[in-house]
């Protein structure tokens, strides 16, 4: 959850532009050289990317590291300007998510998030995956997806800045945002593997870091990097079971064709990632166990014991195991009048029949706390106790959701969270500091989980530490190696 996110324009404006009868042309794909329909020029799929650009800018914010921002532009740069479309206007930016992903949008706007970033294991990885990207959209995989997308009315859907109209967990792929996060297809993957491949070998590095690239990330379970509100790399790039494969044969036909020393720059890797944040960082909140913290809004609460908390930029979600039973955690926009006026409009506002409701102090927080009856969709008839809190200068709704019949069973969980709701002292906001990659030297005798327990006093799993130092699970770390981990503070 994020602070400056929280307007009622929070997502989407239709791109008014994009008509059907103005775009349809026939246009030579120039990755490949075929002729193909396609529903927009050069010149609009730069308008879009520039549009949806200043979207994902404000919606994902960008990763605070001038001198990282600038290192993966002049990768970018170099292995775009070996494309077919070196003229585009490229840019390359790492957005501040803690997810492991990344996508382009039409016109030559790459992002890497952060989260990626650890999991990359030299310079010819980075470059691995910038030139996949990089072939997205030089094969126009990111135009047509764009395409599809909105002539299937996604990506122009307003996220209801409460839930029913949208449901929860559905996050990003509400938004205009959501583009960015359809799967492409078997084919344009292989595509941008085999453009990728040659895009680096031409740039000067070794290509076989797409391949490595994508055995790291095909490594790393589904669920590892997805809980974030921003899809993982695997859901968004699907692989084929032959994807590795495939891409080992091309870079061995590109090795075979390259005379000059290609690099692969480990340790120059290493020192432009050591120290950057690894997981949520205290500007979005941080979820520790079922507990929220957010140092810069100054709040925190306590989620039902078991339940699994979800930190998107709108909103915090918590999800019973095994029941479509909800808690969710927002800040109420433009809220004006007494707390109880607010809660009364902004539950009807959003198709909610009140059934009681009274004034509340938590934690020495005004308060008001109500039980409603709505919809909503996929749940039917739910029950919802939602508290509406005044903290600082703000109005949160914490509110509890079940399906009508398990509403009773659910209830006391739902108000010992809201009873749990308090601020938090500046003191303890300064304590709360966010995970970063470190590098350490293997010992003699270092197994994973060694490491994972003295090192990161397990701020990581020791499979998680294994995959993001490009090795398997199952083999020991090398005596002497560099390895990536992660520390808190
Ligand atoms: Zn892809």
């Amino acid at each position: 959850m994020v602070a400056r996110t929280f307007r009622s324009s929070v997502a989407t404006r239709a791109l008014p532009f994009l008509t059907a009868a103005t775009l349809a042309a026939c246009a030579t794909n120039p990755a490949t050289g075929k002729k193909e329909f396609s529903l927009m020029s050069e010149a609009q799929e730069i308008q879009l990317g520039q549009q949806m650009d200043g979207e994902v800018r404000r919606e994902m914010g960008l990763y605070d590291d001038p001198e990282l921002q600038r290192y993966v532009e002049s990768i970018g740069m170099r292995l775009a300007r070996n494309s077919q479309r070196p003229n585009l206007p490229w840019h390359f930016t790492v957005v501040d998510a803690p997810a492991v992903n990344a996508f382009a949008l039409p016109g030559g706007y790459i992002y890497l998030t952060r989260g990626i970033l650890p999991f990359l294991n030299d310079e010819a990885q980075l470059a691995g995956v910038l030139g996949h990207e990089i072939g997205h959209v030089t094969a126009r995989h990111s135009a047509q997806q764009y395409t599809k997308a909105t002539s299937a009315g996604i990506g122009v859907t307003l996220l209801s800045i409460f839930v029913p109209e949208a449901r929860p967990l559905q996050g990003l792929t509400e938004t205009a945002l959501g583009v960015l996060f359809l799967k492409y297809g078997r084919d344009d993957e292989l595509q941008a593997d085999s453009l990728g491949v040659d895009y680096a070998a031409k740039s000067g590095w070794d290509p076989a870091g797409v391949a490595g690239m994508l055995t790291t990330l095909s490594r790393l379970d589904e669920a590892s990097g997805s809980r974030k509100g921003v899809p993982n790399w695997l859901s968004t790039h699907p692989a084929p079971a032959d994807r590795v494969q495939k891409v080992r044969a091309a870079v061995q036909q590109a090795s075979a064709s390259m005379t000059a020393r290609t690099e692969t720059d480990r340790s120059e890797y290493l020192r432009r990632i050591d120290g950057i944040v690894f997981g949520d960082s205290p500007s979005e909140g941080i979820v520790r166990g079922n507990t929220f913290l957010h140092p810069d809004l100054r709040l925190a609460l306590t989620f039902p014991q078991g339940w699994e908390v979800q930190n998107t930029k709108t909103q915090v979600v918590a999800k019973a195991p095994e029941r479509e039973n909800y808690m969710l955690l927002q800040l109420v926009p433009n809220a004006s009048g007494s707390v109880e006026q607010i809660a009364r409009t902004t539950m009807a506002n959003s198709g909610f029949r009140q059934l009681n409701g009274e004034r509340a102090e938590i934690n020495g927080l005004d308060a008001y706390v109500g039980t409603y009856q709505g919809q909503m969709q996929g749940l039917g008839n739910v029950g919802t106790l939602a508290a509406h809190i005044v903290h600082e200068r703000n109005v949160y709704v914490l509110a509890g959701l079940a399906p009508a019949n398990q509403f009773q069973g659910v209830e006391r969980q739902f108000v010992a969270a809201i009873r749990s709701f308090r601020s938090l002292s500046r003191a303890e906001a300064a304590e709360i500091k966010p995970n970063r990659v470190d590098v350490y030297t293997v010992r003699n005798g270092d197994t994973w989980q060694e490491i994972a327990e003295r090192v990161t006093r397990n701020t990581i799993k020791p499979t998680t530490l294994a995959i993001m130092n490009n090795y398997d699970p199952s083999q020991p770390p090398r005596p002497g190696d560099r390895i990536k981990v992660v520390v808190e503070g």
